[in-house]
């Protein structure tokens, strides 16, 4: 599917979804009001108020001047409009995910425990710009948070990554990104090797691993695009967007076509 048609399939979907809340309204509006006991209404609102605190809990703070390497792999666009308004809620979806996400980590932990220490998410950062002489830019740094380090009893240490393609396809863009993700990680952690497990929706495994020599232009690459995000954050100029798999998720798609328009680039083209 070429550029043109991705933004012609995600029209069609955003115009889709429009259709369907309002015959959502039009059907809710003909229902019959029924009275509901209160003590139940009180009950219902309690658990969901529980699982919405639930799926919230895990949301991560965003500290200044950083660029997490997520963000660096994605869209440019993307990640210049979530760090910079930041208001967007994580929808469902990624909420779901994330917590589920959680206890599938402690599963490995609890697995890789007899190879030696596991570390859960632990956070390293680094410089992007090193040789900055204003502190603008030097203050900005890339920030890793691999799923699983784990450094083995004879002194080896190994970068995990897991990700889970439920209803989405493990292409070549993806495939890339995670590469890179993980040569990151591989590169700023000085890694023996770097290591991908995708979990697909036919729960079909793929296995891919990054050696410490592949990480160094997935590492540099990285640099770069980070590099490119905080300058746009500093110049207050949005980057050009960059259509491709993470339009899917983007929750900027009308944000994305409103600067496109202001400022004159096209969205998806
Ligand atoms: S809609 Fe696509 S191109 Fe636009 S910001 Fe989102 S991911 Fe980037």
């Amino acid at each position: 599917m070429d550029k043109r048609e991705q933004v012609l399939d995600q029209e069609h979907e955003i115009e889709q979804e429009k259709i369907e809340e309002e015959e959502e309204l039009e059907f809710e509006e003909e229902l019959e009001e029924v009275e509901v006991d209160q003590e139940l209404v009180s009950c219902l609102s309690n658990a969901v108020r529980r699982v919405i605190n639930l799926l919230s809990s895990g949301r991560k703070v965003r500290e200044p001047y950083t660029i997490r390497v997520t963000e660096a792999i994605s869209c440019l666009r993307k990640s210049y409009l979530n760090i910079v308004y930041g208001a967007c809620p994580d929808n469902l979806y990624m909420s779901i995910g994330r917590y589920m996400h959680n206890i599938v980590l402690d599963m490995f932990r609890q697995e890789l425990a007899q190879l030696g220490e596991v570390e859960i998410e632990p956070k390293i950062t680094t410089e992007i710009f090193t040789d900055a002489k204003s502190i603008v830019y030097k203050l900005w740094q890339l920030v890793a948070e691999p799923d699983i380090v784990v450094r083995t009893r004879n002194g080896q240490v190994h970068v995990i990554e897991l990700k889970f393609n439920f209803g989405k396809r493990t292409g070549t863009e993806a495939i890339r990104k995670y590469m890179m993700q993980v040569g990151t990680y591989v590169k700023m952690l000085n890694a023996d090797l770097g290591h991908i497990v995708i979990i697909k929706n036919s729960l079909d495994v793929k296995y891919l691993t990054v050696t410490r020599q592949e990480a160094e232009q997935y590492y540099r690459q990285v640099i770069e695009r980070a590099r490119k995000l905080a300058k746009s954050i500093i110049e207050e100029k949005i980057p050009e967007p960059e259509p491709g798999i993470d339009c899917k998720t983007c929750p900027y798609t009308t944000t994305c076509r409103h600067v496109a328009q202001v400022h004159g680039s096209s969205h998806g083209d």
